[in-house]
């Protein structure tokens, strides 16, 4: 006799909600997974109250309200706004890239003032492999025609 319809190895984002969705349908599934714990890199511990992300931190971003409102039938979500910084030649910026970055970098004050200035850039800027994350960026805006 079948014990089960389906073996899922790895109990993290994929294999939870693949389980998950497979037992709605009437179907039985056996979980595994090496790890010691579910979640996979998500997991987090709580120490002294605080739920400490053991694989790196992660934030749950999405666009689309279906999943929004999927995810959030099984878990709390904090309302956290990740605003990075970058600093570069002891100057403090925005991440990702916006006007009030573009103003602190050339004190171009409007979006095509931003974009004349970014091509000017990227045609002086003649880089063949890029060999830091400042060329990276610059020959990403030239193929991606930003
Ligand atoms: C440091 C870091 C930060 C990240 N930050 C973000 C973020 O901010 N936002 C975001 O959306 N995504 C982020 N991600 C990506 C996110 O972690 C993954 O997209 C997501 O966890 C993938 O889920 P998964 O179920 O496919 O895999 P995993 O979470 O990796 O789960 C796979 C599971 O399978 C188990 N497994 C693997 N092989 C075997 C085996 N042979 N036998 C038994 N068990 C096995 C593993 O132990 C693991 O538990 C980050 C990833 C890392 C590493």
């Amino acid at each position: 006799m079948k014990k089960y319809d389906y073996l899922i190895v790895g109990a993290g984002l994929y294999g939870a909600i693949f389980a998950h969705e497979a037992k709605k349908r009437g179907k039985k599934c056996l979980v595994i997974d090496k790890r010691p714990h579910i979640a996979g890199n998500i997991y987090t511990e709580n120490i002294e109250g605080i739920n400490v992300h053991k694989y790196g931190a992660h934030i749950f971003h999405t666009s689309n309200k279906e999943v929004w409102e999927y995810i959030n039938k099984f878990a709390d979500f904090n309302n956290y706004i990740n605003s990075p910084v970058a600093i570069y030649k002891n100057e403090l910026y925005n991440m990702p890239f916006n006007m009030n970055t573009f103003n602190k970098l050339w004190g171009v004050k409007t979006p095509k003032e931003a974009k004349e200035k970014i091509e000017e850039e990227r045609k002086n800027a003649q880089i063949g492999e890029p060999k830091n994350v400042e060329e990276q960026a610059i020959s990403l805006v030239r193929k991606n025609n930003i």
